[in-house]
């Protein structure tokens, strides 16, 4: 076990100010570096809410998120995007491209919103590129637009575009929720593959049981609340 976890999730509870809902309650738990989450619950426990307010994307009303020890809320909006773009990589049900980039140009995006401060050159960044669309499977589809795709194959484009600047955590919201069986197999099967190679830290919202085995701990949730916990992490 590492000494200080990736995360830790203390007291977090999260209402939205629009019709006063509350999307979680009284959430607690750590994940170290290098381990998979797979997030569980049927629709409206609080899923999407979680993986936002680990992703810095959104701000919980009450408790903290620690990222590598530092705690979220203490960041400045500045700080919180800078973490966000640096360290965090997301991948959508509805796999977010944008429709007037082609694959190649998709999956670099990260890297050149990063380049002031990575200092990286274009020779190196569309080097990068092509390595990782060929770990994906993509070489041959790196000049085609988003609209070109087939749903599987947008999907492992949204991957490229989530790992591309190696972040240290992956949030990814049913990533699959949109692909047939057998693409959503493949495209799971890489991103597990692809993680483990790199030691990137996954979590993961799915409906699907086959894909919690995946994981190395299962967080189920119901109205907003941890209703268990598949091993002893963390509690
Ligand atoms: P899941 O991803 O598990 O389906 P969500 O996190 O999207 O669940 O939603 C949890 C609860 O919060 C639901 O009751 C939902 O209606 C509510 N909710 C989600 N987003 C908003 C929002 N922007 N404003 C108000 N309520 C919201
Ligand atoms: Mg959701």
């Amino acid at each position: 076990m590492s000494l200080s976890p990736l995360l830790t999730v203390a007291k977090v509870s999260h209402t939205y100010p629009q019709h006063d809902t509350q999307a979680l309650c009284d959430v607690s738990f750590t994940v170290d570096a290098g381990e998979f989450w797979v997030l569980m619950g049927p629709s409206g426990c609080g899923k999407s809410t979680l993986l936002n307010v680990l992703g810095a994307m959104d701000t919980p009303t009450q408790g903290e998120v620690l990222f590598a020890g530092q705690s979220l809320s203490s960041l400045s909006d500045n700080e919180r995007t800078l973490l966000r773009r640096t360290h965090m990589g997301y991948v959508f049900q509805f796999f977010n491209l944008i429709p007037t980039l082609t694959v190649a140009e998709n999956v670099a995006l990260p890297l050149q919103l990063n380049q002031r401060s990575t200092g990286l050159s274009a020779k190196s960044i569309h080097a990068k590129v092509a390595e990782l669309l060929s770990q994906l499977g993509l070489a041959q589809r790196a000049d085609y637009y988003p609209s070109q795709l087939s749903g599987g194959e947008m999907q492992r484009a949204a991957i490229g575009r989530a790992l591309i600047h190696q972040p240290k955590l992956l949030l990814a919201d049913e990533p699959t929720g949109n692909l047939d069986t057998d693409n959503g197999d493949k495209v799971l099967q890489l991103l597990s593959t692809l993680c483990k190679e790199r030691g990137t830290t996954i979590i993961m919202a799915t409906h699907s049981e086959d894909v919690a085995k995946l994981g190395d701990t299962v967080l189920r949730l119901r109205n907003g609340r941890i209703h268990s916990l598949s091993n002893a992490v963390g509690v």
